[in-house]
């Protein structure tokens, strides 16, 4: 089967847009930088790179005859706001599984932002004090079971919808939409820059550029700080997506790149580079990245085209993945 022999069920706006960042690119003296927005990709929510995501695994739940989504992540998770929105928007229920997964100490970090949108849209959030990890957790099975023991017939969507059969085929879509863009733009991204943690985006985006003729750099940003498992599921998640698109062949060890470097010693905690990120991105271009995800992939975008290690003649394409609201639980960080 081919990508366009999937079931997709339409959540965004349509193509999400392209545009330069020319202030940043003026400052950081060359690598022309471009951002392709999923942070506007959707009306639902304010959207962000799991609604894209979401597009492909819906047709699957709906064909199950599923009424409720079941998902998990973080407190601050844009994933379950977009699971949440998904939900209502469909007339399905949502059950939603909080976890503790950064130790952050805002008086508001359980009620501002994210998880307020998802009370708001109607969702049953679930606090659990469990830590941080991308696998499979009891406190979701839990909310599995609790749903069919009420006779509902849940549907199971793991954090960022990643470790999910289906859970590449957005980002796959994405690649092909960057191509058409590039068509229409006259322009081609030999590089582009994708924040990684539950690894999804980066993989299906590095299956979905594989399918294509020319070839170029994706480069993934930590965020986890915990490489080696986003490695691992970047890999894995590649790899089973590009013989569920048919890619024809194996990926390459070096087409899988998750680097290093920018997100610090905890998941969900900014450091220096995510703040200086997060302040230039804010003050050249009126652009606003979050300090769990983007401003991480920002900072790593930012010093490897400082140090040259991407160079002054790239074209640069920065996946903004969405993520704003999570920032009212930093205001101790911003003011
Ligand atoms: C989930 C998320 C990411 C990371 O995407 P994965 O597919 O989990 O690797 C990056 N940025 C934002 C804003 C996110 O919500």
């Amino acid at each position: 089967m081919s990508l366009q022999d999937f079931d997709r069920y339409p959540l965004t706006f349509g193509p999400s847009p392209v545009h330069e960042l020319s202030r940043l690119t003026k400052h950081l003296g060359g690598a022309s930088i471009w951002a392709k927005r999923e942070d506007c990709n959707s009306g639902l929510a304010f959207g962000g790179n799991k609604t894209r995501k979401l597009e492909y695994l819906i047709p699957d739940a709906l064909a199950q005859g599923a009424d409720t989504l079941v998902s998990i992540g973080g407190i601050q998770s844009n994933h379950t706001r977009q699971v949440s929105a998904v939900a209502a928007k469909l007339g399905l229920k949502a059950v939603v599984v909080q976890e503790a997964w950064v130790n952050w100490p805002d008086s508001v970090n359980d009620r501002v932002g994210n998880i307020m949108l998802s009370r708001i849209m109607g969702a049953d959030v679930r606090l659990s004090s469990d830590g941080f990890g991308i696998g499979f957790k009891s406190s979701w099975e839990q909310a599995l079971a609790d749903v069919e023991s009420d006779g509902g017939k849940p549907y199971a969507i793991p954090a960022g919808a990643s470790d999910h059969r289906l859970g590449g085929l957005g980002f796959a879509n994405w690649a092909q939409e960057v191509q058409q863009q590039e068509d229409e733009l006259g322009i081609f991204f030999d590089t582009v820059v994708i924040c990684a943690v539950t690894g999804s985006t980066l993989a299906g985006a590095i299956a979905g550029f594989a399918a294509q003729d020319r070839p170029r750099r994706v480069i993934g940003i930590d965020a986890s700080a915990k490489l080696e498992a986003t490695r691992e599921q970047v890999a894995r998640i590649a790899r089973n997506t590009a013989e569920l698109i048919d890619l024809g062949r194996e990926l390459c060890d070096d087409e899988i790149t998750v680097l290093e470097g920018w997100a610090g010693d905890y998941y969900g905690i900014p450091v220096d580079s995510t703040n200086e990120a997060i302040y230039l991105t804010g003050r050249l271009e009126g652009v606003i990245i979050d300090p769990v995800y983007e401003g991480k992939s920002m900072a790593g975008l930012i010093d490897l085209v400082s140090s040259g290690d991407i160079p002054k003649d790239s074209n640069v394409l920065y996946a903004h993945l969405g993520g704003q609201p999570a920032i009212n639980a930093y205001s101790a960080v911003y003011h």
